[in-house]
């Protein structure tokens, strides 16, 4: 049968910087769940689909097409037939995103689609609850975690690389916020599995980090 590795934790911990690496080394299908969020939230933002309208968010729903487009060195997002990849890493996504990801028929549709995703290939998904609501049965499950500091630094660098103008005190903000929202929410709050095996890459470089799971597998 096909194999299941499940990363969830906190934002910015690297956890689909991980994943990626497993997906190229294993040769698994690598799915990065958040971006399906952040899909939604940006055509939220767009058509103005109020959050707390269940006929609208429903409406929206039906409208909404999510694809992943595989290429041998880079996955793209597809919001109905327009490459959004780099959109959606906006900050005003970013800001929006755990509002929307937090209610509820958002998310049954997020996880139909993603264990779609996983029925019969071998596949590594990160997130917020794929140990606990997409995958409960998962082959290994990972959650990561790391020094909210380390984390926002990171997160900054990688941001004013890409020339957004943003200061490191409202990217610390941003990951407060989501953290926030993501582990207090009703539905599928972020939180380990009871099963899953933590790894705190505060000190690890990549290479270690991958190390650590292949030695778990
Ligand atoms: O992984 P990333 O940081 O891009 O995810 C963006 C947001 O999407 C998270 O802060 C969280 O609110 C939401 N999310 C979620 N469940 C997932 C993946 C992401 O609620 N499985």
């Amino acid at each position: 049968t096909n194999k299941i590795i499940a990363i969830d934790g906190y934002s910015s911990c690297g956890k689909s910087t991980l994943a990626k690496a497993l997906g190229k080394q294993l040769r698994y299908l690598y799915v990065d769940s958040g971006a399906m969020y952040r899909a939604v939230t940006l055509y939220f933002i767009r058509n103005a689909v109020p959050v707390d309208d269940e006929a609208k968010v429903t409406d929206a729903l039906n409208r909404i097409h999510i694809d992943f487009h595989i290429e041998p060195d880079k996955t793209s997002i597809y919001l109905n037939g327009e490459d959004i990849s780099d959109e959606i890493r906006q900050m005003y996504v970013s800001d929006f995103v755990s509002e929307v990801s937090a209610v509820k028929a958002v998310r049954l549709a997020m996880v139909a689609q993603q264990q779609r995703l996983g029925r019969d290939k071998n596949i590594v998904m990160d997130g917020r609850d794929i140990g606990t609501t997409v995958f409960p049965d998962a082959d290994l499950k990972i959650f990561m975690t790391a020094d909210p500091k380390v984390r926002a630094e990171r997160r900054y660098l990688e941001l004013k690389n890409k020339g957004e103008k943003i200061t490191l005190e409202e990217v610390f903000e941003n990951l407060a916020h989501r953290d926030y929202i993501d582990t207090t929410r009703e539905e599928s709050p972020l939180v380990r599995a009871s099963d899953a095996v933590i790894l705190d890459n505060t000190d690890l470089n990549e290479e270690e980090q991958l190390q650590f799971v292949l030695d778990r597998l």
